[in-house]
């Protein structure tokens, strides 16, 4: 908005003189409105999980004495508190990313390990689905920033494929250098996303189906991670999708050019 806003504060510094010191709010009041919109949204997505553990446990203590309840019930549990958990560490991760500068120190990172990495802990899931799950070449491509980071936005994106796809479906890794940029997609031939909610499934919490992003086990934070990572590495992430036919998922990256000018001596401080 064009409103300007500011923070006025007086001094008297002579009987007849004040000091007025005006400090620009504006984006600071910007940045503390998201800061309490995200509170406020992390405090009703805790709720659920946190709701339905509360009956449960009240479930299986009235059912105490029926043995398959008691397991139906305690495996429900089990299910809310691992979704408890992951909305926790996502939730934790977000939030460090979102402090800026949070790539830190950099390194020059390989894309194939990335991709290897990623794909690996997909694994489980995808088997579980009978989906296959391959990586197309190995290009030996560097990119400069933190290779854990890279592995959990490249997994978010794998995962997701994974989730948003059919049984024995085909889910695609692959890496390429264009105009100096690296590419890393993730395709998928699964369900896809409207046109008109493809922006949007880069916010927070948003999901294009909730009931279903539920029994994925999501926690509609998996994407907003991925923007994040891509832009504290100085790239970004775009989506093409068309419903019923699948989605492609791009990581842009400058690439490292590893020439001998590029490398500095961090320990020297002049
Ligand atoms: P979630 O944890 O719900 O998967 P994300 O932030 O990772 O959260 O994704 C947000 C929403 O975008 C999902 O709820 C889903 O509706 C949609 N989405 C993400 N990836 C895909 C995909 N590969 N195919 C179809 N829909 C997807």
């Amino acid at each position: 908005s064009g409103i300007l806003m500011v923070q006025v504060r007086v001094a008297q510094v002579t009987p007849r003189h004040v000091l007025v010191l005006a400090e620009d709010l504006t984006q600071a009041r910007r940045i503390e409105a998201m800061r309490r919109d995200f509170v406020v949204n992390v405090s009703h997505e805790l709720k659920t999980p946190v709701g339905a553990l509360q009956l449960l446990a009240e479930t299986v203590h009235d059912a105490a004495d029926d043995p398959d309840a008691v397991r139906r019930f305690t495996d429900r549990m089990q299910a809310e508190a691992a979704r408890l958990s992951a909305l926790v560490h996502e939730i934790i991760e977000l939030s460090r990313l979102q402090v800026a500068g949070a790539v830190g120190q950099v390194a020059v990172v390989d894309v194939d390990a990335v991709l290897a990495e990623a794909v690996d802990r997909a694994r489980t899931r995808a088997d579980a689905k009978k989906v296959r799950l391959d990586i197309g070449g190995v290009h030996g491509t560097r990119v400069l920033g933190q290779h854990d980071l890279l592995v959990t936005a490249v997994r978010n994106l794998v995962d997701n494929a994974v989730a948003y796809s059919g049984e024995a479906a085909h889910v695609g890794v692959g890496v390429r250098e264009v105009d100096g940029l690296v590419e890393i997609a993730v395709v998928d031939e699964g369900i896809g996303i409207p046109a008109a909610e493809q922006e949007r499934v880069f916010e927070r919490f948003y999901r294009v189906d909730p009931a279903r992003s539920r029994d994925t086990g999501g926690t509609g934070l998996g994407l907003s991670i991925v923007k994040h990572v891509a832009a504290d590495h100085g790239g970004d992430v775009a989506v093409w999708s068309q419903p019923g036919r699948g989605s492609t998922f791009t990581i842009r990256l400058p690439r490292a050019d590893l020439t001998s000018s590029d490398v500095v001596d961090l320990t020297s401080t002049t």
